[in-house]
């Protein structure tokens, strides 16, 4: 007997979908039975994906709560009903390229020290040359980006009685990562605000779940050159993720498979971090 497709008849937006993690998802959405809508920061870059799976593109800047209110209104007036948020837009620390290669080389020059048993003379001093531009762009794009879309989701899914939200986190949010204050903080941010979100909105039939990755092979972690070995070495399995390790588990999520799941993490990770 034919399988039912596991999200069949559900619509769902995922921000930042025109790439990595958020792309992989919509084609998965897809093949699996919801219409997708795409959201990203550029049309051409939701366009694209939004043709490859038949949905619509939806252009927004998550951290500008102006823009993210007018999508939704779009959303309301031409779709109607909303089943799925996923909150995916994110940002990296590639915005900086300067700040990163220099942390990049000390924290490769401080590994050789510490494997070679000397004394750690290489200090990272990523926080002390954090600007104030990159820490509230930061939370912007994922902090403040992630609540003003739930926000306005809810008051789609608030009159449905019945929804589900899914929020990046990272294991950064919880296990924290040198050089990473900022987006760790984000990350850590979501965690809770999941949670919180999740009791607040069960009585309405409504879900609220995070996805934590590890580290997954997509542009955000090109820029991994000198700590990628320190990565995999760190990681059980040996290696990163491939999208498709997330994109599942966001299929999970969102499908009534998860109906009894809400205020949790799932965290696909090889085993970098083994509880959250
Ligand atoms: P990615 O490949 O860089 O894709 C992110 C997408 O989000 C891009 O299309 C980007 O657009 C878009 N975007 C950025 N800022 C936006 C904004 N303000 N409004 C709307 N769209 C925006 O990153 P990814 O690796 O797929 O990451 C997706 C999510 O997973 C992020 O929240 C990230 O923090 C989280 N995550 C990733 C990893 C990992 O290892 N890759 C691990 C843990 C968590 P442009 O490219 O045009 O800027």
């Amino acid at each position: 007997m034919a399988m039912q497709a596991r999200l069949a008849g559900k619509r769902a937006l995922i921000t930042g979908g025109g790439a990595g993690l958020g792309a992989q998802m919509a084609r998965r959405f897809h093949e699996e039975g919801a219409e997708v809508l795409v959201n990203d920061l550029h049309l051409e870059t939701a366009e694209a994906v939004a043709k490859e799976v038949g949905g619509s593109a939806l252009a927004a800047d998550v951290s500008d709560s102006g823009a993210v209110g007018a999508m939704f209104e779009r959303i309301g007036s031409e779709f109607g009903r909303l089943d799925v948020l996923v909150n995916n837009a994110g940002i990296g620390v590639e915005g900086n390229p300067e700040l990163t290669k220099n942390f990049n080389q000390r924290l490769a020059r401080q590994a050789e020290e510490a494997m070679s048993g000397g004394p750690i003379e290489t200090h990272l001093d990523f926080t002390v040359e954090l600007s104030d531009e990159d820490w509230l762009r930061m939370l912007a794009v994922h902090l403040n980006g992630t609540f003003f879309c739930s926000r306005e989701a809810l008051k789609l899914m608030n009159p449905q009685n019945s929804g589900c939200i899914i929020n990046l986190g990272s294991i950064m949010g919880t296990a924290g990562g040198a050089g990473l204050a900022h987006y760790c903080a984000a990350k850590g941010g979501i965690l809770a605000f999941t949670r919180s979100l999740a009791r607040e909105v069960v009585s309405r039939g409504i879900r609220v779940n995070a996805l934590a990755p590890g580290f997954i092979e997509t542009a955000m972690t090109s820029s991994l050159v000198e700590a990628r070995p320190l990565i995999e070495g760190a990681t059980p399995m040996g290696r990163l993720g491939e999208p498709d390790d997330i994109a599942w588990a966001a299929v999970y999520l969102a499908s009534d498979e998860a109906k009894f799941v809400t205020g949790q993490t799932l965290s696909p990770n090889g085993g970098y971090h083994m509880s959250q």
